[in-house]
């Protein structure tokens, strides 16, 4: 008899390759049900539901082809049917569908469950800056901890070597998410700082776009190592201005510097900012055409970390922030990266 259940809400690049990785892991440790239910958006296909594309072939050939998933993780449409005998909930969708999900499960999920959110991004409304973990917890009432690292999807899930970082708020949980996640290729080091961690993961998307920037204006190498070093002193400036326990070593993990590297060299966000500058055309257009149905999680960060910022009179003491925005949705000219610093 299993003590743990995991169910994967999500299913993207991201959410399909650590379904390789959870799919296998739950049948290497004892105390773990082999299946893995990972709830899919449907979406049809050449005529054929993504669902049967997938309970078939083991392969999300549209988020992440050329992949075969492992035969335990069973594609589900129904988020609640997913999720309703799960003991871990792993969220790991675009973070503009997170509240949405959370509503539907409000009250459908075991009371013993707890959950880990890989999805990098805010969440802001009237009533200010929340983070997902947050959202999350608020809504479903359970212990949320949060992974995030350098971690490209199509390169974890070709297994090439990579770190990554879970923080925790309960120990105990912590080390059953390590069970789960951790392999060989893929090391996970956990910190009790869940905040900092998740902040990261959301900040370093804003700093990818303008990484992107500075590559479309081919300004080179030492001017993308400045917006890079500047990124990350103003998303722990952040950080520490908002969430008073963030920890400085956390930007030193994975998820910080590391983290904020990838993204600026192989990220989606840095490939469709680049491709800003030397087409002319705007954001929301370039993640249509060039990502195909996967989305970006810059853009809209960048957005509502601005609008926290002009709210509380802040935008002076993120210049890097603010001008990342401004370009990217006030038709500011992308040379006042630089410019504006
Ligand atoms: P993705 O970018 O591939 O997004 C596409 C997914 O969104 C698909 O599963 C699609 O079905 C789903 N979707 C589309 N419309 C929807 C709707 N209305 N409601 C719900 N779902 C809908 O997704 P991803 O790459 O798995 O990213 C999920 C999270 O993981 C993001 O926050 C991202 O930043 C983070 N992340 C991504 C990577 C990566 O390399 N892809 C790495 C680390 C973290
Ligand atoms: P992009 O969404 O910019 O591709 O970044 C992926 C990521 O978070 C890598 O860790
Ligand atoms: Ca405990």
């Amino acid at each position: 008899q299993y003590k743990e259940k995991a169910c994967l809400i999500g299913s993207g690049n991201w959410g399909s390759a650590i379904a390789k990785i959870v799919g296998r892991n739950v049948t290497e440790h004892d105390g773990f049900d082999r299946e893995v239910k990972m709830w899919v958006f449907e979406e049809m296909i050449n005529g054929e539901k993504l669902t049967e594309i997938i309970n078939t072939k083991h392969e999300n050939v549209k988020y992440l082809p050329n992949i075969k998933l492992p035969p335990n993780v069973k594609a589900v449409p129904d988020v609640v049917e997913t999720c309703h005998d799960a003991t871990v909930l792993i969220f790991v969708v675009p973070h503009q569908f997170v509240k949405g999900i959370c509503q539907k499960l409000v009250g459908r999920i075991r009371p013993d469950a707890r959950a880990i959110s890989l999805i990098k991004g805010v969440d802001v409304s009237a009533m200010g800056l929340t983070l997902v973990s947050d959202l999350i917890k608020q809504n479903l009432n359970v212990d949320v901890s949060v992974l995030m690292g350098a971690n490209i999807a199509n390169e974890v899930a070709a297994e090439n070597f990579c770190e990554t970082t879970i923080g925790y708020s309960d120990p105990d949980n912590a080390e059953v998410l390590k069970k789960l996640f951790h392999t060989p290729y893929f090391r996970v080091s956990t910190v009790p700082d869940v905040a900092g961690v998740e902040i990261c993961g959301a900040l370093k998307n804003i700093v990818a776009l303008g990484a992107g920037f500075v590559d479309g204006l081919r300004y080179g190498d030492n001017t993308k190592a400045a917006i890079i070093r500047l990124g990350l002193l103003e998303m722990k400036k952040f950080a520490k201005m908002f969430y008073s326990g963030v920890r400085d070593e956390t930007f030193l993990e994975s998820c910080g510097v590391a983290d904020l590297i990838t993204t600026c060299s192989g990220g989606r966000n840095r490939r469709v900012a680049e491709a800003m500058v030397t087409t002319g055309k705007p954001l929301d257009v370039l993640e249509k055409e060039m990502l195909n149905g996967q989305k970006l999680q810059g853009t809209l960060t960048a957005k509502e970390v601005y609008e926290i910022l002009s709210r509380q009179n802040l935008t002076h003491e993120f210049p890097l922030f603010t001008v990342i925005y401004r370009i990217s949705f006030e038709s500011l000219p992308a040379s006042h990266i630089v410019r504006d610093l």
